[in-house]
């Protein structure tokens, strides 16, 4: 059976439950379109600072087009995925089920299926021109150049046929050549088993894939697990791939666009600066490099691009992250019951924990082993169940009244955090954990908050109207 996803015309013939909206690209566009969350920027909007300046002012609030950037006939689109409840949407869950459908995708990963002729490879160019071939735009004041940020870069080991899917950033270094950025994580140890054996090692790099495929491509699972099979999981039946054309690696075959091609055995190259996440650069230095041998895409492709900094950013990064905390927490503590990444924590640093406390102390223990989990997170705050950490306002309303610092605050010196932290002495820094859980021994209405019965379950709409301008004479008589 072949099956094209991507097509933006519904479920695929065949599949018995229907696919979740987000389970192609063009299918959640038009989504967006129909319930107001689809700008059109203006034709021709400059592909330097005038398509990321215009997609962050949108930021948070609609996802963007761009017809013909700089000139050039393929369109941009941005701001996909910028609110937690369109990630909810996309995946076809209530918010308070998202991490764990998130977290469940991950421990049961679907198989992709391999399908023929793919909508991802309809046009094919071996002549690599990537600025020739493609709207590359480049976002912040001091990032290099045009950088591809929503790259899905796709490595397959060579001998276990396993893949790795993880977004790098990408500058476009020149015609078919691409300097990338590789943390210590699955990319990067793939290319290293490679490079000691003096051996190049093939890549994909996917543009313009479905919303849970790219949620996907986030999620944080030991090495050896396929991205892929959990976007699979994800919209609950196989994700179609197909191989490249000139290596072995599967790719989604409802893909935009994609690059085909090798990082590079022992070449290092400059990169950066670039705006990164915590809405600061990450330097200039010798770094990885691509050299791209072919590039395929549909006959009408749309190029993604994700801006530095933005809330389609931090969230992609966040809310994998916060399946992870949930699920490593709970095993240890199933006290916990909910947990939170802040935005204004760069979706990174700052977690909020919510857990139905039940021993005194239980929270400084909770704060220990969520700074274990992951070494990005620098301070812990840890709340009770009547606190939403999903709201910081809640979760500072519980630092002010319920937490001293000369009982509650935990700080370990000199722990490994994020190098793109400036403050940290080149990752080296200081982590710190605030108790802000009431003393069970508390006499119960010292910490009971104020509320008006009856007034959760009020029908406001029913109960009320907006008054008309001769208000007065209507209830003073
Ligand atoms: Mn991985």
């Amino acid at each position: 059976m072949t099956v094209q996803s991507g097509s933006g015309s519904g479920p695929a013939s065949g599949a018995t439950a229907p696919l979740p909206i987000g389970a192609t690209l063009r299918g959640w566009l038009d989504h967006l379109q129909a319930t107001g969350r689809l700008t059109l920027g203006a034709p021709g909007m400059d592909l330097v600072h005038g398509v990321a300046g215009l997609a962050n002012r949108l930021d948070g609030i609609s996802a963007s087009v761009f017809p013909r950037p700089g000139g050039h006939p393929v369109p941009v689109i941005s701001g996909l995925l910028s609110q937690r409840a369109w990630m909810c949407e996309a995946m076809g869950v209530p918010q308070q089920e998202l991490l764990r459908h998130f977290e469940q995708a991950c421990l049961e990963p679907v198989p992709s299926e391999e399908v023929a002729d793919p909508r991802c490879q309809e046009v094919v160019n071996r002549d690599v021109d990537l600025t020739r071939l493609l709207p590359i735009p480049t976002h912040n004041e001091h990032d290099r150049g045009a950088y591809i940020t929503a790259g899905l870069l796709i490595t397959r080991h060579p001998e276990s046929g396993v893949q790795n899917v993880a977004i790098h950033r990408l500058q476009v270094s020149g015609p078919d050549r691409l300097g990338a950025l590789l943390l210590p994580r699955h990319t990067l140890a793939f290319f290293q088993e490679q490079e000691a054996a003096g051996r190049d090692l093939d890549v994909a790099v996917v543009i313009g894939v479905d919303p849970l495929t790219l949620l996907a491509s986030q999620a944080i699972v030991p090495i050896g697990h396929d991205e892929l099979e959990i976007s699979g999981a994800l919209r609950g039946s196989a994700l179609p791939v197909t191989r490249c054309l000139t290596n072995e690696i599967r790719v989604p075959a409802g893909a935009e666009i994609v690059l085909e091609g090798r990082l590079l055995a022992d070449v290092r190259e400059p990169e950066g600066p670039f705006g990164e996440f915590p809405q600061y650069y990450g330097e200039r230095a010798l770094r990885h490099v691509i050299e791209v041998t072919a590039v395929t895409h549909r006959r009408t492709p749309l190029f993604h691009t994700i801006v530095g900094g933005s809330r389609e950013h931090l969230l992609l990064g966040g809310i994998p992250r916060e399946a992870s905390f949930l699920s490593h927490l709970r095993r240890s503590f199933p006290s916990v019951r909910d947990v939170h990444l802040s935005r204004g924590g760069t979706c990174r640093y700052h977690l909020a924990v919510q857990i139905d406390k039940r021993s005194e102390g239980e929270a400084k223990n909770v704060i220990l082993g969520a700074l274990a989990v992951h070494y990005d997170v620098k301070h812990v705050t840890v709340v009770d169940t009547d606190v939403d950490v999903h709201d910081p306002t809640e979760v500072e309303w519980a630092v002010a009244t319920r937490f001293q610092a000369d009982r509650d605050l935990v700080v370990v010196a000199g722990t490994q955090g994020s190098k793109l932290d400036p403050s940290t002495d080149g990752g080296v820094g200081a982590k710190m954990g605030l108790d802000a859980t009431v003393p069970l021994s508390a006499p119960e209405m010292t910490f009971t908050r104020i509320r008006v019965p009856g007034q959760r379950e009020m029908d406001v709409d029913g109960l009320s109207w907006a008054a008309p301008p001769d208000w007065l004479e209507r209830v003073a008589r």
